[in-house]
């Protein structure tokens, strides 16, 4: 058996050290340099390779090709593939034939990372011996290699669930499909929400889908289109209140750093999918107040002078913001900018009506911000640097007020990515008054 890999990231690496342990003849070719940690693991196993090319013959050799889920399918590498008639698969498929354990999938257009990390915390706390990977943290076919884990919690892309063919959890989560990376989809957003229900195509009788019963794009998929899985339909809304009932049982949110209804729904999504595989409500009460988040989604920071400063970086676009605005409870001085990806700011209006009382600019660009909430806000401040709107966030924040970083714009024209603004954020924060 011979598999070619097309790109060496995470998932290319993962699933040729994973053909290779299986004894396979493996071949991996990038059209970039592979980064130097990937390319000291393949030389480890003695893995060819070649970077910043692909030779076609090579990879036409081959029975089977994984593609890694960055390359489109219109690449014209991949149009040969299907005119000659190759299988080409995601690294998901490829791991899911090699492990007989309990597969737990969460897609989604917003909150796949959070849900997902939460359910593995609430197997993990219960003592299941439980792995995650997929989008998040490890390739699938890395964390397949030592299989000495009995469930996978896979955090999956729609690009991964294009690449399946038997792929079949028995727990998959769908949290919401709302329009995203449609120029993967010929800009048809029909193309969108089949590659998401992708996830439940081999589910049967005996599986469980958890899906969001509110969304319409949902809804109308469902209408045309049978599901054999055993379905769990959660609401989407719910109240900022810190209890949370899910079927039988009701848990306390008080101690959970996850806030705002959208993160109630996330928490129920993973609570069911935790209950599916037969953890108890005693142990998902432990494992939602020992939780924490990955960084720059509304991660506390610190509270200086009784003000609390909360780093929401990832917010990216205005519906994250429209979440972040709605899980504050006290007023907030707003820090947002950076690079407008064509923002309409209107869902957030009344939200920065009732809760925000200042708004700290943090872009070089900071036009669009001011046109849209100078007649609205007293306060309005730009700033250049992290350090800056810190400093003058703090200025304006009182005794029980919260600073939040959510920027609703892309970072790159002071950052290097929402992960380096968050840092400086941070850093920022820990500063204050040590001058
Ligand atoms: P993903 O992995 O799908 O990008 P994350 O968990 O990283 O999702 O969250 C990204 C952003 O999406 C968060 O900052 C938050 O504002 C927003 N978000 C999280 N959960 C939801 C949800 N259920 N519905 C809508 N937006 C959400």
């Amino acid at each position: 058996m011979k598999i070619s890999i097309l790109g060496a990231g995470e998932s290319g690496v993962g699933a040729a050290l994973l053909a290779r342990h299986l004894g396979f003849d493996v071949f991996v070719s990038d059209a970039g340099k592979i980064a130097e940690r990937y390319l000291f693991e393949l030389r480890d196993k003695g893995i060819p390779y070649e970077e910043s090319k692909h030779t076609w013959t090579s990879i036409f050799d081959a029975d089977e090709v994984v593609k890694s889920p960055g390359i489109p399918d219109n690449a014209p590498l991949l149009q040969e593939l299907q005119r000659l008639g190759k299988t080409v698969i995601s690294e998901i498929e490829f791991a899911s034939r090699f492990t007989t354990a309990v597969l737990i999938g969460i897609t989604g257009s917003n909150g796949k990372t959070t849900t997902s990390l939460l359910t593995y915390h609430l197997l993990k706390t219960a003592g299941f011996p439980v792995a995650l990977g997929g989008n998040v943290g490890f390739s699938f076919a890395r964390n397949i290699i030592e299989n000495k884990s009995g469930y996978h919690v896979l955090e999956l892309s729609s690009f991964q669930l294009d690449g399946i063919a038997s792929f079949r959890p028995h727990v998959a989560i769908l949290l919401n499909i709302t329009p995203d990376h449609l120029d993967r989809y010929e800009y048809k957003m029909e193309n969108y929400v089949r590659s998401k229900f992708r996830i439940a195509m081999n589910q049967t009788n005996e599986d469980v889908l958890i899906l969001n019963a509110d969304d319409l794009e949902i809804q109308n998929y469902r209408k045309n289109n049978p599901l054999a899985a055993r379905l769990i339909k959660v609401p989407a809304h719910f109240e900022n209140t810190p209890s949370l009932t899910v079927s039988d049982a009701v848990f306390d949110m008080a101690n959970c750093v996850l806030k705002g209804p959208h993160n109630k729904f996330n928490a129920t999504c993973a609570i069911h999918a935790a209950k599916a595989v037969g953890v108890k409500n005693e142990m998902i009460q432990l494992g939602l107040n020992t939780f924490v988040n990955a960084p720059h989604r509304l991660e506390k920071v610190a509270t200086v002078n009784e003000v609390e400063y909360i780093n929401d970086s990832k917010a990216t676009n205005v519906d994250s913001v429209f979440y972040a605005l709605q899980a504050m409870e006290k007023p907030v001085v707003w820090i947002a900018g950076g690079t407008d990806k064509g923002n309409d700011y209107s869902p957030i209006m009344s939200l920065v009506g009732q809760k925000v009382k200042a708004l700290i600019c943090l872009g070089v660009d900071n036009g669009k911000l001011l046109k849209t909430f100078s007649p609205f806000l007293k306060i309005i401040e730009e700033t250049k640097s992290a350090k800056e709107a810190v400093e003058q966030a703090s200025i304006f924040a009182e005794k029980g007020d919260v600073v939040l970083l959510s920027p609703a714009c892309a970072s790159f024209d002071l950052f290097k990515n929402y992960e380096d603004r968050g840092d400086q954020f941070k850093a920022a924060v820990r500063g204050l008054g040590k001058a």
